[in-house]
């Protein structure tokens, strides 16, 4: 078990947390401040015990003095002061003697932000390839340091694995939410546990087809992904996405594993993603046609599976649900979700914001803040931001 905020004496010391503030940022405006919200608890509780509370995060990706104006972490000073209701200190540097005078000058309960970790990588990418001397640096600037960034757990950064590497370590509240929705499931899941997987590409989600198929009663297959399935097992599927170099992939999947893989029988299609939406079932699909969402047959044979399921994971939405014409089956599947009583995890990234966009979120169980972390959890990898973590 790794150690927590709650292992540490926090009084009076230098606590860095690494927080994921990776927000949509538009004229110097907050689009989504989901992921600001999220880290609140942490930030509140090193508060409450009388730390020095010091904040490094990332912000978009920086390569050049453009990016470094547009990924500003400013904003997102200003708005953690008025969630926490009181002043955030902002350093605008990532390094040097303005920064080391303000944390020298920090008291206890204070709470001060540095600038976007990533202004490190515009000479030589220190930040993204954990060059040893920035962690070492950001280090010697605390006494205790917590990971709460889950979302960039499945990266070794200088902000996170660099600065672990020479303090005691331990993650925060948000980390151990996470830890603690996925572990059960990857570990010992209630059954019938089924799996919905969608979004556009099979090669996304091979390592998790193969990581939890013994594990799983059922997959069930929606999305761009479902197209590549349907043609690997000799349906014609017009001009839907194609993973050509998974096919044989799939192929061997479903033929493996006939009574576990459950694809769609029918399908929302038009000409073109803005074109006229029509339901087929997989039999007639006309070779002009991509196939864009499940169709209502496809959601009542998935309602069977999940009705009856103690554990639902989900990741990667069934249907292009940015376009309302396609976004019908995505919603089903959520409704669906809604009316199940047991435990109920959704990936991150796309499939979070469908779910939080259409107003379920207060549904779930859990649904995870991370996307590429928790695809590789999923995948039964390691995170090296997690791994690094002092063990209780
Ligand atoms: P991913 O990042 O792999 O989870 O994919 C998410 C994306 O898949 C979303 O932007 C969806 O619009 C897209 N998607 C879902 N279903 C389809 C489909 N049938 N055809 C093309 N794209 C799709």
């Amino acid at each position: 078990m790794k150690k927590t905020i709650q292992d540490y004496e926090l009084k009076n010391k230098r606590v860095l947390i690494r927080v994921d503030f990776n927000v949509p940022i538009k004229n110097n405006q907050i689009i989504n401040d989901n992921r600001i919200r999220m880290s609140v608890p942490t930030i509140q509780y090193a508060i409450e015990q009388g730390a020095k509370v010091i904040l490094l995060s990332h912000l978009g990706r920086i390569k050049t003095e453009e990016d470094q104006q547009k990924y500003d972490l400013k904003p997102v000073a200003i708005h953690l002061g008025n969630l926490l209701g009181q002043e955030v200190i902002f350093v605008e540097e990532t390094r040097g003697k303005r920064l080391e005078n303000a944390i020298e000058n920090l008291q206890s309960g204070q709470v001060l932000l540095i600038q976007n970790t990533r202004y490190e990588d515009l000479m030589d990418e220190k930040e993204s390839t954990n060059h040893p001397e920035l962690g070492a640096y950001w280090a010697s600037l605390g006494d205790i340091f917590i990971n709460d960034a889950f979302g960039t757990c499945h990266r070794s950064h200088a902000s996170n694995v660099g600065i672990a590497t020479h303090l005691p370590s331990g993650i925060g509240i948000l980390i151990h939410k996470e830890l603690e929705a996925f572990t059960p499931i990857l570990e010992n899941p209630k059954h019938p546990f089924t799996i919905i997987l969608g979004g556009a590409k099979v090669s996304d989600k091979i390592e998790v087809i193969e990581n939890l198929i013994c594990k799983a009663d059922y997959i069930l297959i929606g999305g761009g992904m479902a197209y590549t399935f349907l043609k690997a097992s000799g349906i014609a599927i017009g001009k839907s996405l194609v993973d050509e170099e998974h096919l044989d992939f799939c192929k061997q999947i479903i033929q493996q594993y006939p009574d576990k893989i459950i694809l769609p029988i029918d399908s929302i299609n038009a000409e073109d993603i803005d074109g006229i939406a029509i339901e087929r079932f997989i039999s007639d699909f006309k070779p002009n046609e991509i196939g864009l969402d499940i169709g209502s047959n496809t959601i009542k044979l998935f309602s069977q599976y999940l009705k009856e399921s103690q554990t639902i994971l989900w990741n990667g939405p069934v249907g292009m649900f940015e376009k309302s014409n396609f976004a019908k089956g995505t919603k089903a599947l959520c409704e669906l979700l809604k009316e199940n009583s047991g435990v109920k995890v959704v990936g991150g990234g796309d499939t979070a914001s469908a779910v939080i966009q259409f107003g379920y979120s207060e549904s779930m169980t859990h649904i995870s803040t991370g996307g590429g972390a928790s695809l590789e959890l999923l995948e039964g990898k390691k995170l090296p931001g997690i791994e690094i973590i002092n063990e209780k």
